[in-house]
This record gives structure tokens, sequence and C-alpha cells, in this order.
């Protein structure tokens, strides 16, 4: 007999992540990339440390998330994954692709425990490859001994992307000076070197002379970044506020 299972109505938000991403252009692929620090929110009804008790004895995390802002987009049978250079298909469930039936990711990131924010019972982790405001839809901790296989086939992923250098003109060095030392902008040259020397342009991008001048937008600022033989030269930093 076909299966019939509903129950997506039922699946709600408990928690909000807030990161540093403010767009998708530019957060790493997949997590544990580029150490960036957030937090999850939780929402009214899961807002209670009980539900958090015993946590803390854990290093890492299962996030599993929404891709939100791709739900109205739908999913295709197949994909183009960005490390095969964007020409070849793959099936949606043979890839981590966010165009997907059920519009559901999961990533593993790092917990460094539990804080309060606003009067809201908070977990702040690192290492997330999430937009800010993406609903989480369940934390569950991640166990080594199940979960690492060491001796697993990474298929096209085997390994992480390669990085390319990252340099800054000497106004981008100062502005990153100024801004690193107030503390919502702690980490920030970590951060933009982390983002930056992933090469988060198109793979079409990548195969041709490139003249673009590209922004990324980390917290609430907008980062300048072009092109050049040696990598990525970081022109300037300008605040969206
Ligand atoms: N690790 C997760 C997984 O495998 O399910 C996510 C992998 S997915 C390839 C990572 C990308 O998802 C990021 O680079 C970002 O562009 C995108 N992304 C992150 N949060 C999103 C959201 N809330 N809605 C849509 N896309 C999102």
């Amino acid at each position: 007999p076909q299966a019939k299972v509903s129950f997506s109505s039922q699946i709600n938000a408990v928690a909000i992540c807030r990161t540093p991403y403010k767009q998708k252009f530019g957060i790493p692929r997949q997590p544990g990339l580029v150490n960036a620090t957030g937090y999850i929110e939780f929402e009214p009804a899961f807002n209670h440390v009980d539900a958090v008790r015993g946590i803390e004895q854990y290093s890492h995390l299962w996030l599993l998330f929404c891709f939100h802002e791709n739900l109205a987009q739908g999913w295709k049978t197949t994909v183009r994954p960005p490390r095969l250079g964007g020409n070849e298909k793959l099936g949606v469930f043979a890839t981590r692709s966010t165009f997907r039936p059920n519009g559901i990711g999961q990533s593993v990131v790092k917990l460094h425990g539990i804080v309060t924010r606003k009067g809201k019972v908070c977990l702040a982790i690192s290492g997330m490859d999430l937009l800010d405001g993406t609903p989480i839809i369940d934390i569950k901790p991640y166990i080594p001994f199940s979960d690492a296989i060491l001796d697993a086939k990474g298929g096209i992923a085997q390994d992480a992307p390669l990085l390319i250098p990252v340099y800054y003109t000497n106004i981008a060095t100062t502005q990153i000076a100024h801004y690193a030392v107030q503390e919502q902008y702690q980490g920030l040259h970590e951060l933009i070197e982390g983002v930056l020397s992933q090469d988060p342009r198109p793979a079409y991008k990548k195969a041709k002379d490139d003249p673009k001048l590209y922004q990324v937008a980390l917290y609430d600022l907008d980062i300048f970044w072009h092109i050049t033989p040696h990598g990525i030269e970081v022109l300037e930093l300008k605040s969206t506020q």
C-alpha cells in the first residue's frame, strides 16, 4: 500500500538561529568550515531551561532546520552541485541542495554553552552554515561513537574546499581593526578571512576573468572585495546602519 503520511503542518520552529550571515551569498556550503559564532534562541513555547538540561555535556549538536528562504522556489528531481562546476546533474537526494521536497537542512555545530539573552534561553554555538533568522525545527546531541564514521566515502565532496588567499587594502585593515574591538564584532577578521577564503563565487564565474565587484553581508557590515591574480582582495567595509 502507498504510504500516506502528512505531518508538515504540525512542524513548528522550536528556535531561531542568529548568525552573522545576513544574506545567502558567502555563507559556507557546509558547517565547520568557518568559525562564525551565533545563537539558537528558543521560541516562547520552548523557552525553558529545563528543555536543555544536560545539553552542556555534549561538545556538538545536530541542528535540523528549514531552508526557509528557498521554500517558495520548490524543488527539482535533479540539481547541479557547485562542486561539479554547475554543469553536471545529480539526483536531489544525492546532494545537500537547499531546494528539497521538505526544505529540511541539517548541520553539526559546536556548542559553547547555555546563555540568557534578552530574557530568552539560548545556546551559544559556532561553525554553523545558516542564514540569520533560520527556523530550527529540532536539536539533538552529536554522538561521536555512532555519528562519526571515519572510513565513510564522501562522494563528490570527499575533502573540504580548497582555500584561496585573502589580503586587504590599508583602508580595509584599518576598518576591521576599528570594528573588531567592539563586542558585537568579535572575531570579525577571522570571520571575513574564513568566508572569503572559501571563494563564495558561483562555479561558472571561477572559470574566466572576473572583474566584478562583490559584496558579502556580515553582521551589519557590507564587505566589498574583488578577484586579483593573487586571490581575493578586501577593498573596504561599509556599515549598513
Ligand atoms: N549543512 C546543511 C545540509 O547539508 O543540509 C546545509 C547545506 S547547504 C548546501 C548550505 C547553504 O544553505 C549555505 O551556503 C546557504 O547558502 C544556504 N542556506 C543557509 N540557511 C538557509 C536558509 N535559511 N534558507 C535558504 N538557504 C539557506
